[in-house]
């Protein structure tokens, strides 16, 4: 776990939570804590107009507590996995194409369907990169 300092976190000056009086929900300490909040915090975070910015912020620092972007600790891990297991067969496929195998043989030899890669070369997921930074998130947190 990383340790954040005021100078680390994210300018999220439009942050729906900013006013949101219960700041602990967002920093359940236990698996059962997060499964029961997590109705209430997608109800703020979906709607909220800083989520990439806030998701993206904690794929940048790799945090491992709280909810982030809409997204629990448990949930960026595993939309972290999925990113990484999806570029490592685009990077193989790649390989293989460059080897001469065709598109279909190269998603055969990774197991996955051609359909679901050329879905995945178009699908959008959050990206590491520097974001700014304020004291603001913490304060509104
Ligand atoms: S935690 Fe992030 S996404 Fe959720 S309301 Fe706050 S700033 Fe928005």
């Amino acid at each position: 776990m990383i340790s954040l300092t005021s100078a680390d976190l994210p300018d999220l000056e439009n942050a729906a939570c900013k006013d949101f009086i219960l700041k602990e929900l967002f920093f359940p300490e236990t698996v059962r804590q997060e499964i029961d909040t997590l109705p209430l915090i997608k109800s703020i975070c979906d709607p909220c107009v800083e989520r990439q910015r806030c998701l993206q912020y904690a794929l940048d620092h790799d945090i491992e507590y709280g909810f982030w972007g809409g997204l629990s600790a448990t949930q960026r891990e595993l939309l972290e996995t999925t990113r990484k297991k999806k570029l490592k067969n685009k990077e193989r496929i790649s390989e293989l194409l460059d080897m001469g195998l065709t598109l279909e043989d190269a998603c055969s030899e990774v197991g996955i369907l051609v359909e679901s890669y050329r879905t995945s070369l178009n699908r959008k997921y959050p990206q590491k990169n520097t974001t700014q930074h304020n004291t603001e998130i913490e304060e509104s947190k």
